[in-house]
C-alpha cells in the first residue's frame, strides 16, 4: 500500500515538557490506526502539529510526499487533512448545514471578485456547495436537521456534524480526536461502524483517537501507544493487547487513579465510619 504519511521523530516540546519525543509513525493509504495512550501521553499534540496548529522543534511530517511540518494549518486542510477536536468545535450559532459549509470553504474557487459580483460561475458554485453540504449531513445520519443551531443537536448529533464538516473538506486523511468521548454505548457502536463505513465508501484513510479500547482495537488496522510523548507500542490490536510495556502504562496510571478515589472516597466517608 502507497504511504500516505510518514512522521519521522517529531519532537514538540512547551517549555520543559516533552510533549511529543521523537515520534515516528506511518500511515498508508486506506488504513484505518488507532492511536491510543495515558491522558498527556501527546495524542492530541500529535494531531495539532500535523494539522498546523504547532510548529514541531524537530522531525518531519511528509504528507504525499511533501514536507507540512511548520505549514499553516489553512494549507494543510487544503492539501487533504481534515480533523475533529476532542471538544467539539462546531459554530455554535450556524445550523447544521451552514457548519458544513464552512468545512468546504477551501474547495471553493471563487475570489473576492466572484463573491461580490455573483457571476454565474459562483452562483452554480454554491448551488453545487449546498447540495453537497445536504448529501454529506444526510450521509452522517443528520437528515432533517439542516437548519437547526448547532448548539440544540443533541450531544451525539454534534459529533457527527463535525466530521460532516471535516468531510466537506474532501480530504484524504481525517484525523479523528475521541468522536465517542461522552457517548453512550449505543451511541459509541453505531459511530464506530459508521467510521468503518467513511473508509470503506469514501476510500478515505482514518488516524483515530480514542480511551474506549474496545473501539480501537475492533476497528483499527494497526495501533500506535504513545506514553509521555514516546512511542511506546505499534502493531496488530492483538499484539498491543498484550505487549507488557502497554498494559503497565494503562494498569500504572489505573492504579494511580484508583488510589486517589480511594483517598477521595476516605476523606468524604462521614466520621467515624469503618472503613473496609
Ligand atoms: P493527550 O491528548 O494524549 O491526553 P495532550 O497532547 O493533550 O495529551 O497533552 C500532552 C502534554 O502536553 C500534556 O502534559 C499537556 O498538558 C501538554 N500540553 C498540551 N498542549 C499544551 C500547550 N498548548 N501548552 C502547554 N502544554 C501543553
Ligand atoms: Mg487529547
Amino acid at each position: 500500500m502507497a504511504e500516505l504519511l510518514k512522521i519521522s521523530r517529531l519532537t514538540k516540546r512547551f517549555g520543559g515538557l516533552v510533549a511529543l519525543n521523537q515520534v515516528d509513525l506511518t500511515l498508508e493509504e486506506g488504513m484505518i490506526a488507532g492511536l491510543i495512550g495515558p491522558n498527556g501521553a501527546g495524542k492530541t499534540t500529535l494531531f495539532n502539529v500535523v494539522t498546523g496548529v504547532y510548529r514541531p522543534e524537530e522531525g518531519s511530517i511528509r504528507f504525499l510526499g511533501q514536507e507540512i511540518a511548520g505549514r499553516k494549518p489553512h494549507e494543510i486542510t487544503a492539501l487533504g487533512i481534515a480533523r475533529t477536536f476532542q471538544n467539539i468545535r462546531l459554530f455554535a450559532n450556524m445550523t447544521a448545514l451552514e457548519n458544513v459549509l464552512v468545512g468546504h470553504h477551501c474547495r471553493m474557487k471563487a475570489g473576492l471578485w466572484g463573491a461580490l459580483s455573483r457571476n454565474r460561475r459562483t452562483l452554480r458554485e454554491e448551488a453545487a456547495a449546498h447540495q453537497r453540504a445536504l448529501e454529506l449531513l444526510r450521509y452522517v445520519g443528520l437528515e432533517g436537521k439542516e437548519d437547526t443551531l448547532s448548539k440544540n443537536l443533541p450531544y451525539g448529533d454534534q459529533r457527527r456534524l463535525e466530521i460532516a464538516r471535516a468531510l466537506a473538506s474532501e480530504p484524504k486523511l481525517l484525523l479523528l480526536d475521541e468522536p465517542t468521548a461522552g457517548m453512550n454505548p449505543q451511541e459509541t457502536l453505531t459511530l464506530t461502524r459508521f467510521v468503518d463505513r467513511i473508509r470503506r465508501e469514501l476510500g478515505l484513510t482514518l488516524l483515530l483517537i480514542e480511551h474506549d479500547m474496545r473501539v480501537v482495537m475492533g476497528i483499527s488496522d494497526r495501533v500506535t501507544v504513545l506514553d509521555y510523548g514516546m512511542k511506546i507500542a505499534e502493531g496488530s490490536p492483538e499484539e498491543v493487547q498484550k505487549d507488557p510495556k502497554v498494559i503497565e502504562a494503562y494498569l500504572g496510571r489505573r492504579s494511580e487513579l484508583l488510589h486517589r478515589r480511594r483517598r477521595t472516597a476516605t476523606r468524604e466517608r462521614p466520621h467515624g465510619t469503618p472503613q473496609g
